[in-house]
Protein backbone atom coordinates (compact mmCIF):
# COMPACT_ATOMS: atom_id res chain seq x y z
CA UNK A 1 0.00 0.00 0.00
CA UNK A 2 1.07 3.65 -0.71
CA UNK A 3 2.09 5.71 2.39
CA UNK A 4 0.60 8.99 1.29
CA UNK A 5 2.08 12.64 3.10
CA UNK A 6 0.46 16.21 2.35
CA UNK A 7 2.44 19.43 2.65
CA UNK A 8 0.60 22.38 2.15
CA UNK A 9 2.83 24.92 0.27
CA UNK A 10 2.44 28.61 -1.34
CA UNK A 11 -0.78 30.11 0.08
CA UNK A 12 -3.04 27.68 -0.65
CA UNK A 13 -1.24 24.27 -2.52
CA UNK A 14 -0.80 20.90 -2.26
CA UNK A 15 1.77 18.74 -3.14
CA UNK A 16 1.91 15.26 -2.25
CA UNK A 17 5.09 12.46 -1.52
CA UNK A 18 3.68 9.30 -2.32
CA UNK A 19 6.18 6.29 -1.22
CA UNK A 20 5.67 2.44 -2.11
CA UNK A 21 7.23 0.43 0.67
CA UNK A 22 8.18 -2.68 -1.04
CA UNK A 23 10.19 -0.85 -3.88
CA UNK A 24 11.53 2.00 -2.52
CA UNK A 25 10.39 4.17 -4.86
CA UNK A 26 8.96 7.78 -3.84
CA UNK A 27 7.22 10.25 -6.54
CA UNK A 28 6.19 13.74 -5.68
CA UNK A 29 2.90 15.18 -7.22
CA UNK A 30 3.05 18.28 -8.78
CA UNK A 31 6.16 19.93 -7.03
CA UNK A 32 5.46 23.69 -6.81
CA UNK A 33 8.20 24.22 -5.53
CA UNK A 34 11.67 22.44 -4.22
CA UNK A 35 12.75 22.95 -0.98
CA UNK A 36 9.86 21.62 0.96
CA UNK A 37 10.00 18.58 -0.83
CA UNK A 38 13.32 18.27 -0.30
CA UNK A 39 13.40 18.76 3.55
CA UNK A 40 10.04 16.28 3.72
CA UNK A 41 11.92 13.41 1.78
CA UNK A 42 14.79 13.72 4.51
CA UNK A 43 12.29 13.99 7.10
CA UNK A 44 11.17 10.31 5.86
CA UNK A 45 14.61 8.97 4.95
CA UNK A 46 13.11 8.75 1.24
CA UNK A 47 14.81 9.09 -2.30
CA UNK A 48 13.17 10.48 -4.62
CA UNK A 49 12.40 8.36 -7.85
CA UNK A 50 9.66 9.87 -10.03
CA UNK A 51 7.77 13.65 -10.13
CA UNK A 52 4.16 13.04 -11.64
CA UNK A 53 2.33 16.22 -13.12
CA UNK A 54 -0.89 16.97 -13.78
CA UNK A 55 -0.29 19.95 -15.75
CA UNK A 56 1.39 22.29 -16.98
CA UNK A 57 0.92 25.57 -14.81
CA UNK A 58 3.81 26.70 -12.90
CA UNK A 59 1.94 26.23 -9.25
CA UNK A 60 2.17 22.34 -10.04
CA UNK A 61 5.51 22.29 -12.08
CA UNK A 62 7.71 25.18 -10.70
CA UNK A 63 10.07 22.40 -8.91
CA UNK A 64 10.60 19.91 -11.73
CA UNK A 65 14.09 20.83 -12.65
CA UNK A 66 15.62 21.71 -9.24
CA UNK A 67 13.90 18.65 -8.41
CA UNK A 68 15.13 16.28 -10.87
CA UNK A 69 19.02 17.80 -10.70
CA UNK A 70 19.28 17.36 -7.00
CA UNK A 71 17.91 13.49 -7.09
CA UNK A 72 18.02 12.26 -10.48
CA UNK A 73 14.85 11.26 -10.60
CA UNK A 74 12.36 10.79 -13.14
CA UNK A 75 9.58 13.47 -14.91
CA UNK A 76 6.31 12.00 -15.73
CA UNK A 77 3.58 13.84 -17.12
CA UNK A 78 0.74 14.26 -20.14
CA UNK A 79 2.10 13.62 -23.36
CA UNK A 80 -0.66 15.92 -24.66
CA UNK A 81 1.16 19.02 -22.83
CA UNK A 82 4.86 17.27 -23.67
CA UNK A 83 6.42 20.84 -24.72
CA UNK A 84 5.21 22.60 -21.38
CA UNK A 85 6.42 20.11 -18.57
CA UNK A 86 9.68 20.67 -17.83
CA UNK A 87 12.06 18.22 -18.43
CA UNK A 88 9.48 15.66 -19.26
CA UNK A 89 10.71 11.79 -20.11
CA UNK A 90 7.70 9.48 -19.46
CA UNK A 91 4.78 11.03 -21.26
CA UNK A 92 1.07 9.64 -20.51
CA UNK A 93 -2.63 9.75 -22.11
CA UNK A 94 -5.66 8.20 -21.65
CA UNK A 95 -5.53 4.46 -21.12
CA UNK A 96 -2.13 4.19 -20.11
CA UNK A 97 -0.73 2.17 -17.11
CA UNK A 98 1.75 3.99 -14.55
CA UNK A 99 3.51 1.14 -12.82
CA UNK A 100 4.54 2.12 -9.90
CA UNK A 101 6.10 -0.66 -7.73
CA UNK A 102 3.12 -2.95 -6.30
CA UNK A 103 1.17 0.05 -7.01
CA UNK A 104 -0.34 0.93 -10.70
CA UNK A 105 -2.65 4.03 -11.67
CA UNK A 106 -4.37 4.22 -14.63
CA UNK A 107 -4.31 7.22 -16.41
CA UNK A 108 -6.64 9.22 -17.23
CA UNK A 109 -6.88 12.50 -20.39
CA UNK A 110 -9.13 14.93 -18.25
CA UNK A 111 -9.13 18.04 -20.09
CA UNK A 112 -10.85 21.47 -19.42
CA UNK A 113 -8.64 23.31 -17.02
CA UNK A 114 -5.69 22.84 -19.51
CA UNK A 115 -5.95 21.04 -22.68
CA UNK A 116 -3.28 18.44 -21.58
CA UNK A 117 -4.30 17.81 -18.07
CA UNK A 118 -4.14 14.28 -16.58
CA UNK A 119 -5.04 12.21 -13.50
CA UNK A 120 -3.34 9.41 -11.87
CA UNK A 121 -6.03 6.79 -10.27
CA UNK A 122 -4.41 4.54 -8.47
CA UNK A 123 -7.47 2.30 -7.92
CA UNK A 124 -6.00 -0.46 -5.86
CA UNK A 125 -4.64 2.18 -3.11
CA UNK A 126 -8.05 4.42 -3.91
CA UNK A 127 -6.27 7.23 -4.18
CA UNK A 128 -6.70 9.95 -6.90
CA UNK A 129 -4.62 12.37 -8.37
CA UNK A 130 -6.42 15.28 -9.83
CA UNK A 131 -4.75 18.53 -10.02
CA UNK A 132 -6.66 21.49 -10.79
CA UNK A 133 -9.67 19.47 -12.62
CA UNK A 134 -11.86 18.43 -9.65
CA UNK A 135 -11.52 20.21 -6.22
CA UNK A 136 -13.33 19.56 -2.88
CA UNK A 137 -16.60 21.01 -3.42
CA UNK A 138 -15.53 22.85 -6.76
CA UNK A 139 -13.46 21.82 -9.92
CA UNK A 140 -10.87 24.06 -12.17
CA UNK A 141 -11.70 27.26 -13.99
CA UNK A 142 -12.07 26.43 -17.68
CA UNK A 143 -8.74 28.09 -19.05
CA UNK A 144 -8.10 26.04 -22.08
CA UNK A 145 -11.39 24.15 -22.78
CA UNK A 146 -14.88 24.11 -23.08
CA UNK A 147 -17.87 23.03 -21.06
CA UNK A 148 -18.69 19.50 -23.16
CA UNK A 149 -14.68 18.57 -22.73
CA UNK A 150 -14.69 19.79 -18.96
CA UNK A 151 -17.77 18.27 -17.83
CA UNK A 152 -17.06 15.15 -19.95
CA UNK A 153 -13.55 15.01 -17.69
CA UNK A 154 -15.57 15.54 -14.55
CA UNK A 155 -18.51 12.89 -15.48
CA UNK A 156 -15.47 10.22 -15.97
CA UNK A 157 -14.03 10.80 -12.45
CA UNK A 158 -17.53 11.11 -10.88
CA UNK A 159 -17.91 7.48 -11.73
CA UNK A 160 -14.85 6.27 -9.68
CA UNK A 161 -15.70 4.39 -6.75
CA UNK A 162 -17.17 6.40 -3.86
CA UNK A 163 -14.35 5.46 -1.65
CA UNK A 164 -12.00 6.87 -4.11
CA UNK A 165 -9.93 9.42 -1.61
CA UNK A 166 -9.41 12.89 -3.55
CA UNK A 167 -6.09 14.54 -3.96
CA UNK A 168 -6.31 17.40 -5.46
CA UNK A 169 -4.02 20.15 -5.52
CA UNK A 170 -5.86 23.38 -3.66
CA UNK A 171 -7.66 23.98 -0.75
CA UNK A 172 -10.01 25.71 -1.45
CA UNK A 173 -13.12 23.87 0.19
CA UNK A 174 -14.51 26.21 1.95
CA UNK A 175 -15.14 29.52 -0.54
CA UNK A 176 -16.19 26.66 -3.22
CA UNK A 177 -18.50 25.66 -0.44
CA UNK A 178 -20.15 29.00 -0.21
CA UNK A 179 -21.08 28.94 -3.65
CA UNK A 180 -22.37 25.03 -3.48
CA UNK A 181 -24.70 26.57 -0.74
CA UNK A 182 -26.11 29.06 -3.05
CA UNK A 183 -26.81 27.09 -5.85
CA UNK A 184 -28.32 23.97 -3.75
CA UNK A 185 -29.05 25.50 -0.12
CA UNK A 186 -31.76 22.49 0.27
CA UNK A 187 -29.07 20.00 -0.14
CA UNK A 188 -28.73 18.35 3.57
CA UNK A 189 -25.96 16.57 2.97
CA UNK A 190 -24.06 19.89 1.88
CA UNK A 191 -25.14 21.79 4.56
CA UNK A 192 -23.71 19.20 7.13
CA UNK A 193 -20.43 18.62 5.21
CA UNK A 194 -19.91 22.66 5.81
CA UNK A 195 -20.22 22.78 8.98
CA UNK A 196 -17.13 20.11 9.02
CA UNK A 197 -15.46 22.21 6.35
CA UNK A 198 -15.92 25.11 8.82
CA UNK A 199 -14.71 23.69 11.75
CA UNK A 200 -11.43 22.46 10.93
CA UNK A 201 -10.32 25.02 8.34
CA UNK A 202 -11.27 27.05 11.97
CA UNK A 203 -9.09 24.29 13.78
CA UNK A 204 -6.22 24.89 10.99
CA UNK A 205 -6.98 21.50 9.28
CA UNK A 206 -6.94 19.94 5.65
CA UNK A 207 -10.43 19.71 3.91
CA UNK A 208 -8.64 17.22 1.55
CA UNK A 209 -8.86 14.35 0.48
CA UNK A 210 -12.39 13.80 0.21
CA UNK A 211 -14.13 11.21 -1.47
CA UNK A 212 -16.10 10.74 -4.70
CA UNK A 213 -18.61 9.74 -2.55
CA UNK A 214 -18.60 12.87 -0.71
CA UNK A 215 -18.14 14.77 -3.83
CA UNK A 216 -20.73 13.17 -6.02
CA UNK A 217 -23.08 13.97 -2.78
CA UNK A 218 -22.38 17.92 -2.30
CA UNK A 219 -20.44 18.43 -5.12
CA UNK A 220 -22.73 21.24 -7.51
CA UNK A 221 -19.94 20.99 -10.78
CA UNK A 222 -20.95 16.82 -9.82
CA UNK A 223 -24.27 17.62 -9.88
CA UNK A 224 -26.07 19.03 -13.22
CA UNK A 225 -28.86 16.50 -12.38
CA UNK A 226 -29.89 18.03 -9.22
CA UNK A 227 -33.43 19.18 -9.15
CA UNK A 228 -32.54 21.82 -7.06
CA UNK A 229 -29.29 23.03 -8.49
CA UNK A 230 -31.28 23.38 -12.18
CA UNK A 231 -33.99 25.54 -10.60
CA UNK A 232 -31.18 27.66 -9.23
CA UNK A 233 -29.65 28.41 -12.42
CA UNK A 234 -32.77 28.68 -14.57
CA UNK A 235 -31.55 25.36 -16.91
CA UNK A 236 -33.80 22.82 -16.09
CA UNK A 237 -33.73 19.81 -18.25
CA UNK A 238 -30.96 21.63 -20.17
CA UNK A 239 -28.38 19.18 -21.41
CA UNK A 240 -25.66 18.08 -18.57
CA UNK A 241 -22.77 19.38 -20.15
CA UNK A 242 -25.01 23.17 -20.38
CA UNK A 243 -25.88 23.00 -17.01
CA UNK A 244 -22.56 22.03 -15.89
CA UNK A 245 -20.83 25.80 -17.80
CA UNK A 246 -23.92 27.23 -16.07
CA UNK A 247 -22.71 26.40 -13.25
CA UNK A 248 -18.89 26.59 -13.95
CA UNK A 249 -20.01 30.66 -15.27
CA UNK A 250 -21.99 31.35 -11.99
CA UNK A 251 -19.28 30.48 -10.14
CA UNK A 252 -16.58 32.55 -12.22
CA UNK A 253 -18.49 35.78 -10.97
CA UNK A 254 -19.70 34.70 -7.38
CA UNK A 255 -18.16 36.62 -4.54
ZN1 LIG B 1 -3.72 24.84 -12.71
FE1 LIG C 1 -3.06 25.03 -9.51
Amino acid sequence: MLVIEQLPVLSDNYVYLVHEPDAGLTAVVDPAVTEPVLAALERHGWRLTHILNTHHHHDHVGGNLELKAATGCTIVGPRADRERIPGIEVELGDGDLFRFGSSTALVYDVPGHTRGHIAYHFAGDHALFCGDTLFALGCGRMFEGTPPQMWRSLERLRELPDDTLVYCAHEYTQSNGRFALSVEPGNTALQARMREVDARRRDGLPTVPSTIGEERATNPFLRPDSAELQQSLDVVSQPLHEIFGATRARKDTFR
